[in-house]
């Protein structure tokens, strides 16, 4: 596991290192020098800067957020309780109304309540939990889902955002970097002509890529002896701004995906890890003594009551409580459960309203 947090870390810091390139670029090259400086487009660019600041700041801020408390956040420590004293259904593992309990690391025999999963990278059972994500080298859990879900859409929009006003720019010098690199002799000898350039690096598609940065290496020659000034990096074609917004890109459209499929399990009322195939261990994924139909969601309330509960966590510092607070089931589920026939032979089981 020690491997794993050390990659974890190094995911960390290019994710901040690409974080802080980005908002250089933009706020510098982008806002000041190019927008402010070369083209005087005074009104656009102050209105770009603070877009683009407050979009980039917030992402690094709710970045920072998910990122923090890995050993203490959301730590499931209570008490094993008594089932014969419980009034109402609840999530168990087996016929005999049973819960589970994680005998894995330090947890040594502790209660796992309904949606806690032991992260193996985390090393604790971790409540409401939802996924680990190496990307923020954390658990998210679903008071954090609020906070997760907003830093995604918040790094799709600052890419877009960031990116508009020269969009078409570089598209231009994308072309120019293309045709440059596919007329030139040097680059035709070596690159394009080049039979293993067909396999290697990606395909055709990496010929492609490395191909444009031949022609970026052309142009470059040619810019060096024309144009000095170092910061207008914007108005010449550069490599490191394709290589930023190429990134970012990556990123970008990663997040709206997982954005998207994160919002429709919120309104499910269902978490990742309830998704996955059900293992003995996992308390949430079956209620044994009356057991689930095929595709039922005991923890689904209604699009509507999922939307809400979803709100209803704070952005920042979830509150917890000492005493643990039971998940309410769905009441197509509930009531099912109420008037089945082995209510009566369940000794585990009380539902006296
Ligand atoms: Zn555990
Ligand atoms: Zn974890």
């Amino acid at each position: 596991m020690a491997a794993l947090v050390f990659v974890e870390t190094l995911i960390q810091s290019s994710v901040l290192a690409l974080l802080l390139s980005s908002w250089h670029l933009c706020t510098f090259h982008i806002g000041l020098y190019w927008m402010i400086s070369s083209q005087q487009r005074y009104r656009n660019g102050v209105c770009y800067l603070v877009a683009v600041n407050i979009l980039l700041l917030s992402v690094a801020f709710l970045y920072i957020h998910l990122s923090s408390f890995r050993k203490s956040h959301g730590v499931a420590r209570y008490p094993l309780p008594d089932k014969y004293q419980l009034t109402e259904p609840y999530l168990c593992i087996n016929i005999h109304g049973d819960f589970a309990t994680c005998e894995r690391g330090s947890c040594a025999g502790q209660w796992k309540p309904p949606r806690t999963h032991h992260c193996s990278v985390c090393g604790a059972c971790r409540s409401d939990f939802d996924h680990h994500c190496p990307w923020v080298g954390n658990c998210v859990t679903l008071p954090r889902l609020k906070a997760f879900v907003l830093m995604l859409s918040l790094v799709f929009l600052g890419f877009i955002v960031g990116v508009m006003p020269i969009a078409s720019k570089l598209l231009d010098q994308i072309s120019l970097a293309l045709l440059v690199s596919r007329t030139d002799e040097w680059a035709k000898e070596t690159w394009w002509n080049w039979t293993p350039a067909w396999i290697f690096f990606g395909g055709p598609f990496g010929r492609y890529f490395i191909g444009t940065a031949i022609g970026y290496r052309i142009l470059k020659e040619a810019r060096d002896n024309l144009d000095s000034t170092n910061n207008q990096i914007i108005n010449q074609p550069h490599f490191r701004v394709v290589v930023i917004v190429g990134l970012t890109s990556i990123f970008a459209i990663f997040a709206l995906v997982l954005a998207a499929f994160t919002l429709r399990r919120i309104l499910r009322g269902e978490t990742t890890l309830s998704t996955l195939p059900p293992t003995s261990s996992r308390s949430t994924s079956i209620i044994e003594v009356h057991p689930l139909k095929p595709g039922e969601r005991p923890l689904d309330l209604g699009i509507v009551k999922n939307w809400n509960t979803f709100l209803s966590y704070p952005l920042f510092n979830p509150r917890r409580t000492s005493l643990y607070i039971w998940p309410r089931l769905n009441p197509t589920v509930l009531r099912r459960i109420r008037s089945s026939k082995r209510l009566n032979t369940s000794p585990s089981i009380n539902t006296q309203e």
